[in-house]
């Protein structure tokens, strides 16, 4: 991996820049530039012809001066340690920037999910949790699913960890099945948290969702609720989708159910009848008030950002918006609201699962909700004032709150 895409190396001047904005303390600077603690591990695991087969893991846990760690666990054949480093760091100033009592960390086994048997991936995810076993817990870090991992691997880990420790520990990994201590409105949480950011958004821009055009890029978990509750919640009209095939376009709206139809039949949202096929370029480009990336990193880059004509981006995403998009976005004077504030709403779920399964006491989905929207609206307002004070682009500005948050608590606990 070269050094200027290895992403902890990201991650660390990210954190620079807001240390030299916010005149960070150099000490405490120096210290939150690395995670405080790794773990390697290796397991082994037998495969169903007989054979036993060697896996490597990791869980890093970045910082936890806010409280106990926080953070997926990712099953990817091409997974790095710098990976795992990286998305910890990301993972505390995103519990920080939303005011979780949290840290960050983060989890990941190198295998290929696909090519494994469900008994296979039953043993990784038990083997892993033995392998790292001591080092989690409900009061030290909360693992959740990532990319590859699912709700049924959840419980085969958490019910691993109980066997360990010789009691019931819902507590100890979110994102599990209802029936064994997962929250209502997980599901649509990441979207449903995000919806609530563009609506203090337009708020702050004066822009009347119940009128305003949506393009959507990704029609995956995040893409496809994001299109459904724009419409329920607000009223707007999404007139553009897209997946890895291309795009489509109808100035009418797309109607989501049709959309969500023809994908299911097809395997692809293109060619659907009464649209126009639209390139994923030609999406992000689009005449719309509002752009919602909702598949994968480096979308809006150098090359297109100046192209880009809505008034809100909200990253649903993680990392669609490289650092020279963001300066063009910000001079343009389109509100571009971060990844890791507009997607903070699935760990914010995650939390609330934390939170029932240690109290023993389980909330409606209008009550999580509820609670969703408090978060996601109080941590939108710390970003916006955060960036007008410093006069920084939005993504500076959660930088700052969330670095401000941690680093605080480091002070106080006394460390530095
Ligand atoms: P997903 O796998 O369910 O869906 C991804 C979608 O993006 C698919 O429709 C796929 O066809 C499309 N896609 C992939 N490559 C594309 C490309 N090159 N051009 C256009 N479309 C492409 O994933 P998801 O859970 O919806 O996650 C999407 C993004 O949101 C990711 O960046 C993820 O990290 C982020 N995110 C998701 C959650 C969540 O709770 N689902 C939480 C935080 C962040």
């Amino acid at each position: 991996m070269s050094e200027e895409l290895n992403p902890f190396k990201i991650a660390q001047e990210q954190l620079d820049k807001a240390a030299k904005i916010m005149n960070l303390d150099p000490t405490v600077h120096q210290f939150l530039r690395e995670p405080m603690r790794i773990l390697e591990v290796t397991i082994p695991v037998k495969m169903d012809d007989g054979s036993v087969k060697i896996f490597k893991g990791f869980r890093v846990q970045y910082n936890d001066a806010r409280g106990p760690t926080k953070g997926g666990i990712r099953y990817h054949p091409q997974e790095t340690l710098d990976t795992v480093k990286a998305l910890s760091a990301w993972m505390t100033w995103k519990t920080a920037v939303v005011d979780l009592p949290y840290g960050g960390a983060k989890g990941g086994v190198i295998c290929d999910p696909k090519s494994m048997s469900e008994a296979e991936l039953e043993r990784l995810s038990r083997g892993y949790i033995r392998a790292i076993g001591r080092f989690i817990g409900p009061e030290k870090d909360i693992p959740a699913p990532d990319v590859y991992t699912t709700p049924q691997m959840m419980a085969w880990m958490m019910d691993e960890y109980s066997k360990i420790v010789g009691y019931n520990a819902p507590g100890v990994i979110t994102g599990k099945p209802v029936e064994v201590g997962g929250s209502l409105g997980r599901g649509d949480a990441t979207a449903k948290g995000g919806l609530y950011v563009l609506r203090e958004a337009a708020k702050k821009i004066k822009l009347d969702l119940s009128k305003a055009t949506v393009a959507i890029q990704g029609f995956g978990n995040a893409g496809q609720f994001a299109h459904k509750l724009v419409t329920e919640m607000f009223g707007s009209k999404v007139v553009a989708v897209s997946d890895t095939k291309g795009g489509i376009y109808c100035k009418d709206g797309l109607d989501f159910k049709k959309v969500l139809d023809h994908k299911e039949k097809t395997g692809s949202v293109t060619n659907l009848p009464g649209t126009k096929n639209i390139t994923n370029e030609e999406l992000l480009e689009l005449d719309v008030d509002v752009l919602i990336p909702a598949a994968i990193e480096n979308q809006i880059t150098g090359n297109n950002a100046d192209k880009i004509k809505a008034k809100i981006v909200l990253e649903l995403a993680n990392g669609p918006t490289t650092p020279e998009a963001d300066v063009i976005l910000y001079k343009k004077g389109i509100l571009d609201i971060p990844d890791f504030l507009a997607n903070a709403g699935g760990v914010t779920v995650s939390y609330f699962e934390w939170v029932q399964n240690i109290n023993g006491y389980y909330w409606t989905a209008e009550e999580v909700y509820q609670r969703l929207d408090q978060k996601m609206t109080k941590a939108f307002w710390d970003v916006i004032e955060t960036a007008e004070k410093y006069k920084v682009e939005p993504r500076m500005g959660a930088y700052i709150v969330a670095v401000k948050r941690v680093a605080d608590a480091v002070k106080i606990r006394g460390w530095v």
